[in-house]
């Protein structure tokens, strides 16, 4: 049984114990947690199921049909962190509804908002966040694909990769080059519809842990104005934005998949014999699920506060998100490795809790800032703090 003794931490008010409480049972009634072959159907049936369960709601403002004023970044974390423990594929789901979103609510017109906004907390529309490039991942400021004022409007040419929703998506947010200035300042943020010509997105890419990836094509793909999302050359400061918001969460989910892989380690020790006794009787055993614990409130704390000082604070919060997201997934791993190594040769064979958490975990180390970019983040906060 997951511990929940954390939700008495004082980051939390009582509508995120009830948050927490209610999305628990719903998880136990609507997530079979079975994998079907085809993953595209399974996350258009889970946004569904999501949008029908009112949890999309919490990816969006209240005047849109969200729960929250502004996003709430704590209860995006609690509930990533409940859904990921239940069903990685459920997590990613509804992370890319906020991500894919977030965007337009930080940065969009009334008219944009009003067109995607309401559709995503629905469940109605699937959205997409598309900043990834073949030649530039992590250096962001350095992308290519262009859009170009022509006829009233854009034409985009280039290339993104890596993104998540694409090929089921009904929308991207896409981040090109509209020349304002070198570099992180002459880039810019628009909305685009599934169905605009010239976007190509049959190229998919497969992963170790299966979701919907593709690399998206502009060859000459006209935009109209109203497609320009925010202030032109601002793109990137918007996305960073955007990632701000939901770099905690990504550590949320990594401690989701941590917390399921103590708990199915925890029963595995408690009910494998091992000489006169059981697996659990053993101290090196012990000592690993000691560390598991350890590995798992020290995540907790990290995000959480990050939550919290957005939240209630309302500062920004780059170093705490990025101590948060660093630690979560880095020691996730070490959480799910334990596990796997628990269970034996159990823990490697195909179908079982710990061996598909090992392969759902790895990613969240490198995307949305691969853990050395948090370093980074990290250790210019606390420079630029002590020069102070
Ligand atoms: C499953 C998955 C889903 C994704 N979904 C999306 C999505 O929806 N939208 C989107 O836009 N992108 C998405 N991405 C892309 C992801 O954001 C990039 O993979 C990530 O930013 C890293 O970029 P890269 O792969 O080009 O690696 P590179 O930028 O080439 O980096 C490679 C490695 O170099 C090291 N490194 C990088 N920068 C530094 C640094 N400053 N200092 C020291 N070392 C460094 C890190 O170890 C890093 O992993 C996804 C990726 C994956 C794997």
């Amino acid at each position: 049984m997951a511990d929940r003794s954390f939700l008495d931490w004082p980051f939390f008010d009582d509508a995120h114990r009830r948050l927490a409480d209610e999305l628990e049972a719903w998880c136990t009634a609507h997530l079979s947690g079975a994998h079907g072959n085809d993953v595209d159907e399974e996350c258009r049936t889970l946004v569904r199921k999501l949008g029908e369960g009112g949890w999309l709601r919490y990816c969006v403002p209240a005047a849109y049909g969200g729960v929250h004023e502004s996003l709430d970044v704590r209860s995006l974390a609690l509930i990533r962190d409940t859904l990921a423990r239940h069903f990685g594929l459920a997590d990613f789901a509804f992370a890319m509804q906020g991500l894919g979103s977030g965007t337009i609510t930080l940065f969009g017109s009334e008219a944009q908002k009003d067109a995607y906004l309401p559709a995503v907390a629905g469940g109605e529309k699937i959205a997409a966040f598309a900043l990834t490039e073949p030649a530039s991942g992590s250096d962001v400021a350095s992308m290519e694909t262009s859009a170009e004022e022509a006829d009233g409007g854009y034409v985009v040419n280039g290339a993104k990769t890596y993104i998540s929703n694409g090929g089921i998506a009904d929308y991207y947010v896409l981040f090109a080059r509209t020349g304002e200035a070198p570099g992180a300042r002459g880039i810019s943020a628009f909305i685009v519809d599934r169905d605009t010509e010239g976007l190509d997105e049959s190229e998919r890419i497969k992963v170790i842990a299966p979701h919907p990836l593709a690399t998206l094509r502009f060859d000459r793909m006209k935009l109209p104005a109203a497609a320009l999302l925010g202030e032109r050359g601002k793109g990137f400061a918007q996305a960073m934005a955007t990632l701000d918001v939901f770099r905690t969460t990504v550590g949320a989910a990594a401690l989701g998949f941590a917390r399921r892989a103590l708990d199915e380690a925890t029963a595995r020790a408690l009910t494998r014999k091992l000489g006169q006794g059981m697996l659990a009787d053993n101290p090196i055993t012990q000592s690993k699920l000691a560390e598991m614990v350890l590995d798992v409130d020290t995540s907790a704390l990290l995000i959480y506060r990050a939550a919290w000082l957005r939240d209630v604070m309302g500062k920004r919060n780059s170093r705490e998100a990025a101590l948060a997201k660093l630690h979560a997934t880095d020691s996730a791993q070490s959480v799910i490795d334990k596990a796997v190594q628990l269970f034996g040769g159990l823990g490697v064979t195909h179908g079982v809790p710990v061996e598909s958490l090992y392969r759902e975990i790895r990613a969240l180390r490198i995307y949305e800032g691969a853990s050395e970019v948090q370093k980074v983040v990290i250790a210019r906060a606390h420079l630029a703090e002590f020069a102070a």
